[in-house]
């Protein structure tokens, strides 16, 4: 079977999120460079992220259903400031690079990194604390 990479994940939560929406739809996927991340985060940005891999035959599918989970996410997000719904989740692993994360991720394993993600509001550009640990 031919593999693809549908999309890579700079962090651990986000990529089995992903993987366990996918395979709730009965799409097999699999995680590539997922120890490399998960052992030691600061490689993240050298093998470029969690890297989700699935068949080529369902990657279509796949993309629909991970946009579908998209715009729900977004639409479960509201700005606290003008109460817009036009948000995006940014993940921000660069931070993992300064010595100060890297020991505190270190220390609390991977679920530090998910700290980094902050909701964008693109109607006020208001910046809030984000979730990445969407149980949908
Ligand atoms: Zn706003």
């Amino acid at each position: 079977m031919n593999f693809v990479l549908l999309k890579s994940y700079p962090n651990y939560v986000e990529a089995h999120i992903a993987k366990g929406v996918l395979e709730e739809a009965g799409i097999g996927s699999w995680l590539k460079d997922e120890n490399t991340v998960t052992i030691d985060p600061i490689l993240t940005n050298a093998v470029g992220g969690i890297k989700l891999m699935v068949s080529k035959d369902e990657a279509q599918k796949a993309l629909d259903i991970l946009n579908t989970l998209r715009r729900e996410q977004k639409a479960a997000v509201t700005c606290p400031k003008c109460g817009s719904h036009n948000t995006e989740l940014v993940s921000t692993p660069r931070k993992a690079m300064n010595w100060v994360s890297a020991l505190v991720t270190f220390f609390l394993g991977s679920y530090a990194i998910a700290t980094d993600n902050v909701n964008h509001c693109f109607d006020c550009g208001h910046e809030f604390p984000g979730q990445a640990d969407i149980n949908a």
